[in-house]
């Protein structure tokens, strides 16, 4: 583990191994971090906050993001095979993530010189006064983070504290700490002083820790609804502020007028992306009647080309799922499908013959004429699992669209711009994309409505949460 700028072993001098999900064998083992770790490391990132790092400016703090931006670029390659050998994403889809992380790591560092608080004649003071705001770090930051996207999540977990002047615990995901750890000994490269970024790897209770911790402000959590609401419980004892990127269920909609050349391709994409381990899939496929058949016939025949394989084959468009819990998790949804009276029209089982029986692939699966009640409609799957329904009107999809626990994302194909708006103002989602899906812009906010949780990842609003506001209300001596 990374703590104050020390590679370090577990206190306990335990370790736990990461497996390659492609071939179910181990690919090294990592110390597991645990209580007394997290304790150290917070310690860590308090000195750091306090000492070194506090007497950074702005320009200080963006000069040395733009040179971590240099050094992930330079090192894209290595990053994007770690995770491609720990997550098992494709080495064509991990390398794709160079360009968004450096993007980041710059529109942030832009950002770093932009802060300021206001100048505010009060009514209260005399008027020879001065009354103004000020923009504070929140201080020693927890960030937990899923599997499925580790080194592009990990980026974003950092740029906001980066940019704010905060330090940071990273926990990530078991399954996929690697790329992390390599990260912040690039942040070591880039001048960010140590203990400004520590990487503790551990299981579930080491996020528990972090998330109870009394030294630590503020939790940033991206992970399943389940693991979020037991971490808003934990943190309740120091009351630290919170941001919550949860699960979704999101509804793509194909209108009859769609441009079915994008939108076939499109859904697809929504869902089958990352083996469908992305909390903003498009797992609900909404098709108007007029086009249903057709638009599923397509979907299936495109599931079927997929090319499903080694990820380290540049030609592979679908790796394997993360784990064998993960695994299991998928199957019995695969079985919840057809019992529950779905029609499967594409995949739906384990790949089970010749050299990927070894390790963990499901190929892209196709559920038709599923109702809104089954679970296949209503539960995150979390794999490459479509379930594609047909809708009437535009009043009914926007219905059946938020009839769900969550509000993360959502698509709507069409070109008639009364259906795009119509949908886009009528859903109580966090995104809504419109002849496009899964695009993320550092400069945009991404977040979730109602049990995808709060709080925004991206663009000025996302900065906002790594500040608190302090009034400074000042009477100049000899006034009255
Ligand atoms: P998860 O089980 O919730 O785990 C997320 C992280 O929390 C992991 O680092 C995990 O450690 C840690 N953790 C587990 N128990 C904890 C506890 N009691 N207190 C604190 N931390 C704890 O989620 P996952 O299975 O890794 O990822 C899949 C989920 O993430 C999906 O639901 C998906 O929708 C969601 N997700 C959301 C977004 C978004 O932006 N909205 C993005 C990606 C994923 P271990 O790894 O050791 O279990
Ligand atoms: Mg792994």
């Amino acid at each position: 583990m990374l703590i104050d700028g020390e590679w370090v072993q577990a206190l306990s001098g335990e370790t736990f191994p990461t497996l390659n999900p492609a071939t179910g064998q181990v690919l090294t083992h990592v110390a597991k971090g645990q209580a007394a770790d997290i304790d150290r490391a917070v310690r860590a990132a308090r000195r750091a906050f306090e000492g070194p790092w506090s007497r950074f400016r702005p320009a200080d703090r963006q000069r040395v993001m733009l040179r971590l931006a240099e050094l992930v670029e330079q090192h894209y390659e290595e990053l994007a095979l770690l995770d491609t050998l720990d997550l098992g994403g494709p080495i064509s889809r991990t390398r794709l993530g160079r360009t968004r992380a450096a993007s980041l790591l710059r529109y942030y560092a832009g950002l770093a010189t932009a802060v300021h608080g206001e100048c505010i004649e009060s009514s209260v003071l005399p008027r020879e006064s001065l009354t103004y705001t000020m923009r504070d770090p929140v201080g020693v930051v927890g960030a937990i983070n899923p599997w499925n996207g580790p080194i592009g999540m990990a980026v974003w977990k950092l740029c906001p504290v980066l940019a704010s002047g905060c330090t940071v615990v990273l926990k990530p995901a078991e399954q996929t700490p690697l790329s992390s750890l390599r990260l912040a000994e690039l942040c070591l490269e880039a001048g960010v002083p140590a203990g400004v970024v520590n990487v503790v790897t551990g299981l579930g209770d080491a996020g528990a820790a972090l998330a109870a911790h009394p030294g630590v402000d503020k939790i940033a959590f991206t992970g399943s609804t389940q693991v979020g609401r037991a971490i808003v419980q934990a943190s309740a004892g120091n009351l630290k502020r919170l941001s919550m990127e949860l699960g979704g269920k999101s509804p793509n909609i194909v209108f009859a007028d769609a441009d079915l050349d994008l939108a076939v391709p499109g859904a697809a994409q929504a869902v089958f992306a990352n083996s469908g381990q992305i909390c903003s899939a498009g797992t609900r496929l909404f098709v108007q009647r007029p086009i249903y058949d057709e638009f599923v016939q397509r979907l299936a025949e495109h599931a079927a080309r997929v090319r499903v394989g080694d990820p380290l084959d540049e030609r592979t468009e679908m790796g394997p799922l993360v784990s064998q819990d993960q695994l299991d998790r998928v199957c019995g949804y695969l079985r919840a499908g057809v019992e529950e009276g779905a029609r499967l029209l594409a995949g739906g089982h384990r790949l089970q013959d010749g050299p990927l029986a070894q390790g963990y692939f499901i190929p892209p699966t196709v559920f038709a004429d599923v109702t809104d009640h089954m679970r296949i409609a209503r539960e995150e799957i979390f794999g490459p699992v479509v379930s594609v329904m047909p809708f009437d009107t535009v009043e009914e999809v926007i219905a059946r669209g938020n009839d769900s626990e969550y509000g993360l994302a959502a698509g709507v194909w069409t070109r008639g711009l009364d259906n795009a708006h119509l949908v886009a103002r009528g859903l109580r989602t966090g995104t809504v994309w419109v002849n496009c899906y899964q695009m993320l812009d550092p400069a945009v906010p991404f977040g979730g409505y109602k049990q995808s949780g709060y709080g925004r990842e991206s663009g000025n609003e996302h900065l906002n949460e790594y500040f608190e506001t302090k009034a400074v209300m000042l009477k100049l001596s000899g006034t009255a």
